[in-house]
């Protein structure tokens, strides 16, 4: 009785983490590495197990860092089920068709290098064949609800308030022999009292604990009035007759600006703006969001209760993009609007297109909504570089930059500590794996966890294992 790590182990992303219980295999997690190409392409592409041992997944939710490998198990041979949260396999249907569209074109674009290099062509990750077949394998489970993934194990879904369906899993085994036992997987958890989503659950009585630690040496800064500041935006932007262009990613932070948007034209706040979001994952992502009330908190069904409409994400002047044809349309709206489009990051997607259109003239507005990681082309206009390269030809930066400090979806080291410190109040907690983290800030939450009286903290690499029962 074991858990192997495999993936977001003393790093991010790639989470996968397999449970070896009375000659089962359970698996937590299949996410996709990213970070460095090359790196990825190979640690993607080898799987340490064989996919077709495993006896069933258990998804904590649909971010592509933990999902986005799943077609590659059902593409080598796992015919298993895969239990999700239901809102987790609703949203996973668009992002994993998202993701296989993803893989396949860029693996035509290094092809088409390989072939004048003379180099055999490589396969696509996973196609979107494999990742229809993916969702075909999902399990849809309620919150609260227990099923039993495996013979002894009974699973429990708790809400992780980190993005739409994100769930706390908590398993209970009953090992034929010797005491029963529970460990939880904190998947990745989110902060109480952001838009929205409900608040994380707590759990008790936990023996074992397998707990992300992405920001466990940060303290997030207070994010001040994200929606004075997105007032002002769009004032000053409305003002200067330009466009006001919002980067951010289709699945989450969109439906919180929009969310945002509309509590400020229900104020009677935004200017009369056209407002567009132009990403289709973000359009099918918003409808999900529509559909599931059980993961929404109280004050997003006030409004909800409150409008004519019954939509707090959607607003008069407000349009969903999809055709790519209507995309091409905005470049030539003149009119003062905003856009908000992906990736969030800059690094691909209509986002390119909107801000090749509109970084040169001084009445547009870039408002950055996240995180934007070294050397994308996000944080390269963020840091304010005077010239950036888009589709390969240079562009002057005269646009306004401007950054949201929005919410975090993830909790920071107090958050962390916090939750960590309820899970064992019961005075049974044995062992606690980091995950989802670099070494650093792994090392520096162990120390807090340690000086908080919560011992047997281990950051395991890749292959380590902590022992069960
Ligand atoms: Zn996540
Ligand atoms: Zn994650």
């Amino acid at each position: 009785m074991k858990v192997e790590f495999w993936g977001a182990a003393q790093t991010v992303t790639g989470s996968k983490h397999l449970i070896d219980f009375q000659g089962k295999k359970l698996l937590l997690d299949c996410g996709i590495f990213q970070g460095r190409r090359k790196e990825a392409f190979r640690k993607n592409r080898e799987l340490p197990f064989e996919a077709a041992s495993l006896d069933a997944v258990i998804l904590s939710h649909a971010h592509i860092d933990h999902s986005g490998n799943l077609p590659s198990l059902v593409r080598n041979g796992f015919t298993g089920p895969i239990h999700a949260t239901t809102a987790s396999r609703d949203l996973a249907v668009h992002m994993l068709l998202d993701s296989a569209k993803i893989q396949e074109s860029d693996v035509k674009y290094v092809n088409k290098k390989r072939k004048r290099n003379g180099q055999k062509p490589f396969e696509p990750l996973y196609e979107q064949k494999d990742a229809i077949l993916t969702i075909k394998r999902m399990r849809s489970q309620d919150f609260g609800v227990p099923f039993e993934p495996i013979p002894g194990v009974v699973c429990t879904y708790y809400f992780a308030g980190h993005m739409l369906g994100a769930a706390i899993v908590c398993l209970d085994f009953t090992p034929d022999s010797g005491e029963p036992f529970r460990l939880v997987f904190s998947g990745d958890l989110g902060r109480s009292e952001v838009p929205i989503l409900r608040d994380p659950e707590n759990v008790e009585n936990v023996d074992y604990l397998i707990m992300e630690a992405t920001y466990g040496d940060r303290v997030h800064k207070l994010g001040g009035d994200a929606e004075a500041m997105l007032t002002r935006a769009a004032k000053e932007t409305y003002a200067a007759g330009g466009k006001l262009i919002i980067p951010a990613f289709s699945v989450g932070r969109t439906q919180e600006i929009i969310y945002r948007l509309n509590c400020i034209h229900e104020a009677g706040d935004l200017p009369p703006f056209q407002v567009f979001v132009d990403s289709p994952l973000a359009v099918n992502a918003t409808t999900v969001f529509r559909e599931h009330v059980e993961c929404l908190n109280e004050e997003f069904i006030e409004q909800l209760l409150k409008e004519e409409d019954q939509d707090p994400l959607g607003f008069r002047n407000l349009h969903y993009i999809r055709k790519a044809e209507d995309s091409k349309e905005l470049n030539h709206y003149k009119k003062p609007c905003i856009i908000i489009s992906a990736s969030g990051m800059c690094e691909g997607g209509r986002i390119l297109h909107h801000l090749k259109n509109n970084i040169e003239n001084p009445s547009t507005t870039i408002l950055f909504t996240g995180y934007q990681a070294p050397h994308t082309l996000g944080r390269r206009i963020l840091e304010g570089h005077k010239e950036v390269r888009i589709y390969g030809e240079p562009h002057q930066v005269k646009a306004k930059v401007m950054k949201l400090e929005a919410s975090s979806g993830h909790a920071d080291s107090d958050g962390l500590l916090e939750w960590a410190q309820g899970l064992a109040k019961s005075g049974r907690l044995k062992n606690v794996a980091l995950v989802h983290c670099e070494l650093e800030p792994a090392s520096r939450f162990a120390e807090r966890l340690r000086e908080s009286g919560i011992n047997n903290v281990m950051i395991p690499a890749p292959g380590d294992t902590m022992k069960l029962g």
